[in-house]
């Protein structure tokens, strides 16, 4: 270890989206691989959207001059769609609550029918960077800790520790995976030195699938002023689910959103949060300067743009999500959970004497061997939903590892 390097980075591991290595020393060529380990749409972006961005590139971005360091356009196109989540729910489903718009909404400037504008919008290179922004915001140099409920999202975790900031966590319930909420209350009010400042949800969860419950989202709303909420809903497209009507209630919370998703833009880097004005302002001022570089701008703006083209194939990713589950859950040894995003969660029940992570691990790494990339975490496997060969392929391969 160099020795101008801070101590508690040495045994800090880093964030592996492929641990064991996806290419490299697997035989497999890239093409060859099913990945599906880090929860992207299985499609590109179609051929037509890639060659008019490709168009952009090549007529309007003049690469020597910065980007729009502000966002402009692109902010103005989310608060756009965030509208368009609250009001008129396009994809027909039952669970987006209209929002109950109270006179003054969000930060009490905003008029009631428009209940977000760009001033509610900050974007970032990925939603990892506004994570790691909201923490600089809230806890470093000893301001606070955090509080999570794992298994969740790993980046809260390693992002506060890369800071310095101290990470409190509860179990969440084995059943359905729901937080353990006096659990929870037990950890914040236990931790005061430094005070939990942030608490992180995922709606629906990582890895689990599990949208928050009513109870959550009731403890949530009776957290004191002091503390952040921060409710991450990279995988809204697929839940429909969205907690965003109620942020004019609730100056204390944000929503996390991202482009790497259901919008096909994970090479794009492109995250967003929608937040009272002061929040999104404060984020303005830690972010670097130009973030966003104007190609992924230009991308988001597209995507945005032919939202409903891109966002037509979720219905038949959502059916091919209950086909997966339906076939793993045919095998007496496993336990499948139901799933509110594009992926599937399953443990192994270890008979006497076993042990499932030791399961779990084999199943992962043969499953390797033979071209199919899943993630083994949080003490379980999560398979994204891939296209319908790709989820044969899981299906029949997971079918002969557990025969053998
Ligand atoms: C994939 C994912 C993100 C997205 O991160 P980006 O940096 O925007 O690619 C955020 N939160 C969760 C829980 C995720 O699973």
């Amino acid at each position: 270890m160099l020795p101008f390097i801070r101590k508690d980075l040495a045994e800090l591991t880093a964030y592996t989206p492929h641990p064991g290595g996806a290419s490299g020393e697997s035989a497999h060529s890239e093409s060859a691989i099913d990945r599906l380990d880090t929860n992207e749409c299985p499609c590109d972006l179609p051929e037509e959207l890639k060659q008019k961005l490709a168009w952009t590139y090549q007529q309007l971005i003049e690469t020597n001059r910065y980007p729009d360091g502000g966002h402009a356009a692109l902010k103005e196109a989310i608060a756009q769609y965030v509208n368009e989540s609250l009001n008129a729910p396009e994809l027909g489903a039952e669970s987006i609550h209209v929002p109950p718009l109270s006179k003054g909404g969000l930060g009490g400037v905003l008029p009631p029918k428009t209940a977000i504008t760009a001033d509610n919008i900050s974007v970032g290179n990925g939603s990892d960077e506004l994570i790691r922004s909201l923490l600089i915001a809230t806890c470093l140099g000893g301001a606070g800790s955090i509080f999570v409920a794992n298994p969740t999202f790993s980046m809260y975790g390693i992002t506060a520790t890369t800071l310095g900031i101290p990470v409190v966590s509860a179990a969440r319930r084995e059943d359905n995976f729901a937080i353990d909420i006096n659990e929870a209350k037990r950890a914040i009010d236990q931790n005061q030195n430094p005070p939990v400042r942030v608490v992180f949800v995922v709606h629906p969860n990582s890895p689990t699938a599990n949208a928050l419950t009513t109870d959550e989202i009731e403890w949530l709303s009776n957290l004191p002023q002091d503390i952040l909420v921060v409710i991450d809903e990279a995988y809204f497209e697929f839940s429909q689910n969205t907690l965003a009507y109620r942020l004019h209630q609730h100056p204390n919370w944000i929503i996390l959103r991202t482009f790497s998703k259901a919008f096909r833009l994970a090479s794009m880097r492109v995250g967003y949060a929608i937040a009272h004005p002061e929040l999104t302002a404060t984020l303005e001022k830690i972010r670097l300067p130009y973030n966003l570089p104007s190609f992924s701008q230009t991308a988001a703006e597209f995507a945005l743009a032919q939202r409903q083209l891109l966002l037509a194939v979720i219905p038949e990713i959502i059916s091919e999500r209950a086909k997966l589950i339906a076939a793993l859950t045919q095998h007496q040894k496993l336990q499948v959970w139901p799933s509110a995003a594009n992926f599937v969660y399953l443990r192994v029940k270890a008979a006497e004497g076993e042990s499932a992570e030791h399961k779990h691990q084999q199943i992962m790494q043969q499953l390797k061997q033979q071209g199919t990339l899943i993630r083994h975490t949080g003490g379980g496997l999560r398979i994204t939903v891939g296209t319908p060969d790709e989820n044969q392929r899981t299906c029949d391969r997971i079918s002969a590892i557990l025969t053998y």
